[in-house]
């Protein structure tokens, strides 16, 4: 395994807070390998920057909630190929909508892409991190599977999983030497939250005592902490990055 290059796979990796984690483990001297959704076109635009930077990166197309894929998608490019050192499951969407209102597909899908979908990652990756005997697994939940929030009943379910997920996970791998942790944002500006008005964004940030939105570099060195050697002796743990906004 030693001649193997240490890898991180980052889902979600094309833009947002996903992009800053696979910058920042690359920084680390990990080769990062990025998931997408669809825009392959900027995920390889995210690879030819750390690439440009003396690093090495590839980018990938995966649905995460296509489990079948994913297994593949490990068995044909991870497996034997790399040294599997981190997965950060940092994949999300939203499909927002009050309870009464929101359409069986709505939460479907968010718990598909969300949780199954870090679920089927995380299964894979252990597969292949048991048999090195060493690995990090970082799941990017937010302060809503913490504290709820109105409007996003499908998320912020789908993030308390996580949390559920990762208590588990660090259970039952331990014993192979894998850390499983969660990284809980807060409010982070990325396309995700550009869609609120900026009413909305000034409301939230007089919630935050630090006083201002997260940027996707804040929530990257907590992950790229939680990866590093010093961390070592660190899972099950969900540390948040949310400026203070503790629920
Ligand atoms: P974003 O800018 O909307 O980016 C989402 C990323 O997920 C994109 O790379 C997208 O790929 C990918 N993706 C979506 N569905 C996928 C699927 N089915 N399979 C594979 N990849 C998929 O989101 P973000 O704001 O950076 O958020 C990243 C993570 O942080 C999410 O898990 C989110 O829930 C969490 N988070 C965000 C905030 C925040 O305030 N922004 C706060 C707390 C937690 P394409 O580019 O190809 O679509």
């Amino acid at each position: 395994m030693n001649e193997l290059r240490p890898t991180a796979v980052v889902t979600g990796g094309s833009r947002g807070i996903g992009k800053a984690i696979a910058q920042a483990l690359a920084r680390q001297g990990l080769q990062i390998y990025l998931i997408c959704a669809s825009r392959l076109e900027a995920a390889n635009e995210v690879a030819s920057e750390i690439i440009a930077n003396g690093g090495q990166a590839s980018a990938f197309r995966l649905d995460v909630s296509d489990l079948a894929a994913t297994a593949a998608f490990f068995q044909e490019e991870i497996r034997d190929k790399v040294d599997l050192a981190v997965l950060v499951n940092n994949a999300g969407i939203t499909k927002d909508g009050l309870i009464l209102r929101m359409k069986d597909d709505d939460f479907d899908r968010v718990l598909n892409v969300n949780l199954r979908g870090a679920f089927g990652c995380l299964r894979e990756a252990a597969k292949i991190m048991a048999r090195q005997r060493h690995g990090r697994i970082i799941n990017i939940t937010s302060v809503v599977g913490q504290s709820g929030n109105a409007g996003q009943a499908n998320y912020s379910a789908a993030k308390a999983g996580l949390i559920g997920l990762t208590k588990t996970a660090a259970k039952e791998l331990a014993g192979r030497n894998i850390t499983v942790n969660a990284v809980a944002p807060g409010f982070i500006e990325t396309d995700m939250t550009a869609v609120l008005s900026e009413d909305t964004r000034k409301a939230f940030a007089a919630q935050i005592p630090l006083g201002r939105l997260g940027a996707p570099e804040d929530v990257a060195e907590a992950v790229a902490f939680l990866a590093s050697p010093g961390a070592g002796y660190i899972t099950g743990h969900v540390l948040a990055v949310n400026g203070g906004m503790y629920c």
